[in-house]
């Protein structure tokens, strides 16, 4: 059987229509790369379009203020991708006149393209060979090849690069590099693997041997921190406080609230007396409008149980901090929220 062609065959026939399909424009592709590497096509597809109709070439995206680059990546989460994103369109204008560069290495320099995106770049925009390996390629080739090297080491990572490129189409890279990819999201799922209908079912090795559950093999166990976040919305009368998350931290270069953060949980009585020791100060009097129930917020490598509390100061004339904004409520919208705040202030400001 001839790998490349079956797969090949079978995504012509089988793939889905995918508005970054319809181009070979390595501006389009980079970003729709960047954008599914951890979101999922569905959720994708909006991103991407808006995307697109805000910055429709790498001179209007390197032109943007990255408030503004986040405010339209809000709610996709990992927001390093925006702003590397962000910079390595200001490298492109600066060292390339705007033209996306050709080779792979001038690829892989850009700020924050690796391995993946460079390979994905060069082979589908000018049919370069080089072979992409993502979540859904290590799966097919695992379960196929039957190779049990953890995929989370640097040897695992090694093997699985050379096999790709071994048995990467040269003369189709671009095609047989998605093909591979969609196998592995449409039909080499990671929990029940559809192999009845799959095109490499007769020679596959897990198939044959039904191990498809215990392949591809990994080291390490995520794990997972918990973070306490207690955050307060001050208003006075059309306005409230806002903060900008300038460390390197989750959420970077986003905009929240005031907020006291734990490692362990607390009452929010407790909570109120820290907000009351550390971010106001005695001569200030408040109200407390509403509190929320804990919202657990999921992130790949932490979880953030949330409190939200609503409180109002009678004025901001004692109230001065340098690392926070006022602004009028119907500012709101002109800053990138995380989506946990940005829900819970459309919630608020929508009572
Ligand atoms: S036969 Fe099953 S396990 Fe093998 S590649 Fe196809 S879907 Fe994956």
């Amino acid at each position: 059987m001839n790998f490349s062609k079956e797969i090949i065959s079978w995504y012509t026939k089988n793939k889905r229509d995918l508005p970054w399909r319809n181009t070979s424009n390595p501006y389009y592709i980079w970003i729709s790369e960047v954008i599914l590497q951890q979101t999922r096509v569905n959720q994708g597809i909006a991103y991407y379009e808006k995307f697109i109709e805000n910055f429709p070439d790498v001179f209007s995206l390197a032109r943007a203020n990255e408030d503004k680059v986040l405010r339209v990546w809000q709610g996709l989460g990992y927001y390093s991708r925006a702003r590397n994103m962000h910079a390595a369109a200001k490298q492109i204008v600066k060292e390339y006149k705007g033209n996306f560069p050709i080779s792979y290495e001038d690829i892989i320099a850009l700020k924050g393209i690796g391995d993946y995106t460079a390979a994905a770049i060069a082979s589908i925009a000018y049919n370069k060979a080089h072979a992409v390996v993502d979540g859904n390629v290590y799966r097919v080739l695992s379960r196929y090849y039957n190779i049990e090297t953890p995929i989370d080491t640097s040897k695992g990572k090694k093997e699985f690069y050379a096999l790709a490129n071994e048995i990467l189409d040269k003369q189709k890279p671009g095609v047989f590099n998605q093909a591979l990819m969609e196998l592995g999201a449409m039909v080499c799922t990671p929990k029940n693997p559809q192999c009845s209908n799959c095109c490499i079912q007769q020679t596959c090795y897990a198939y044959n041997n039904s191990v498809q559950e215990s392949l591809p093999v990994k080291l390490k166990k995520l794990k997972i921190k918990k973070r306490y976040f207690f955050y307060f919305l001050i208003n006075s009368k059309n306005k409230i406080v806002i903060h900008k998350r300038t460390e390197k931290d989750i959420w970077q270069g986003l905009y929240d609230l005031p907020l006291i953060e734990l490692q362990n949980e607390i009452s929010i009585e407790e909570a109120i007396l820290q907000f009351k020791k550390t971010i106001l100060n005695s001569k200030q009097t408040f109200t407390i409008k509403s509190a929320s129930q804990r919202h657990t917020h999921k992130l790949s490598h932490q979880t953030i149980e949330s409190y939200f509390i609503n409180i109002e100061l009678k004025d901001f004339e004692n109230f001065y901090h340098s690392k926070y904004q006022i602004i009028y409520k119907e500012r709101i919208g002109e800053f990138a929220f995380p989506i946990l705040i940005a829900n819970y202030l459309m919630l608020i400001t929508r009572k």
